[in-house]
């Protein structure tokens, strides 16, 4: 590969970097209008991938998280990491029984405890809601983060 035909290569990856990198601003100033608290589920990014859309690894995650963080004090608003171990998905939202375990493939299940019928996204994300606002409240602090992101 002769020295322009590199040259051209890495002006193309830094339009790529650059161009993402506005779209993480863009994102980070609507969830962060949109939203007072933002709680996520550390290196989970199975819920990134479907709120952006498309397929994003870790390096990328953690840019995002370090532009939100930013915007986020700057708006005054809330960031809180849930331990990525809490398992949100198992755990009925109604009565706090955990599953063993639940196969990726299970959209829906009903709790053998209180026999709720618990969707397996919408479940989560309440759980998640309720951990990170008990963190928020026996903490007193304003951000959680956990080592492994930032
Ligand atoms: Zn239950």
């Amino acid at each position: 590969m002769g020295k322009k035909r590199a040259s051209h290569l890495v002006r193309q990856h830094e339009k790529v970097v650059n161009r993402r990198r506005d779209w993480f601003w863009k994102l980070a100033h609507q969830l962060t209008d949109q939203f007072d608290v933002l709680c996520f589920e550390t290196l989970k990014l199975k819920g990134m991938q479907r709120l952006w859309g498309r397929k994003i690894g870790d390096l990328a995650f953690g840019e995002f998280i370090e532009i939100l963080d930013w915007v986020a004090v700057k708006k005054g608003k809330l960031i809180v990491f849930i331990d990525q171990w809490y398992p949100s998905s198992k755990t009925c939202f109604h009565c706090g029984h955990v599953l063993e375990k639940l196969e990726l493939d299970i959209r829906e299940w009903r709790c053998p405890s209180c026999s709720s019928i618990n969707g397996r996204d919408e479940n989560a994300s309440l759980n998640i809601k309720r951990v990170g606002a008990s963190t928020l409240k026996l903490d007193g602090v304003r951000q959680v983060f956990p080592a492994t992101v930032v």
